[in-house]
């Protein structure tokens, strides 16, 4: 078998990808052995992956922001602007409370094994309580996971386009 993209030289090993021959340069040419076309492929496929979990990741920050912004509004509309710092304080632990309720949905199913409805009820408002409480703590430390989770994807994606194969 002859180098996909050498005629004139024997192969030595085959693309991982489509099976096709490769010289000993284009098998070392990336990080496992791969045609030309397969690199390009796998990387544009590495992008468009990478661009997704970015928006997944900015998700949770959004509505964080989006809860925080709302109720902020919402109290200085009633309170007037000597209520701000609490206004900025209730909108900090509402906007914490997705992340909390998560986290604690990792342990527990707000509602779940009791028969009766205000049983249930008060499962989840207990899981809610402890939602505010814990999402202040969890909910800067997920941000802050989420904010290096980005930045890392934008730096492969980054590398990959600098390497020029695609
Ligand atoms: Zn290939
Ligand atoms: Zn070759």
């Amino acid at each position: 078998m002859k180098c996909a993209e050498h005629p004139g030289l024997d192969a030595v090993s085959t693309c991982q990808a489509c099976g096709k021959g490769l010289c000993p340069d284009c098998t070392e040419a990336f990080v496992r052995p791969l045609c030309i076309p397969c690199a390009i492929q796998e990387n544009k496929t590495a992008l468009a992956h990478n661009e997704a979990m970015i928006r997944e990741a900015k998700k949770p920050m959004y509505l964080a922001g989006g809860l925080f912004v709302l109720t902020f509004a919402l109290i200085l509309n009633s309170a007037g602007i000597e209520g701000a710092l609490n206004a900025v304080v209730v909108a900090t632990v509402v906007a914490m409370t997705p992340a909390g309720w998560q986290f604690l949905g990792r342990f527990f199913n707000p509602g779940s094994g009791y028969v009766h409805l205000g049983m249930r009820w008060a499962s989840a408002f207990v899981h809610l309580g402890m939602s505010m409480a814990l999402g202040v703590i969890i909910g800067p430390i997920q941000i802050l996971k989420s904010l290096r989770q980005i930045k890392r994807l934008k730096q492969l994606n980054a590398e990959i386009v600098a390497s020029g194969d695609i």
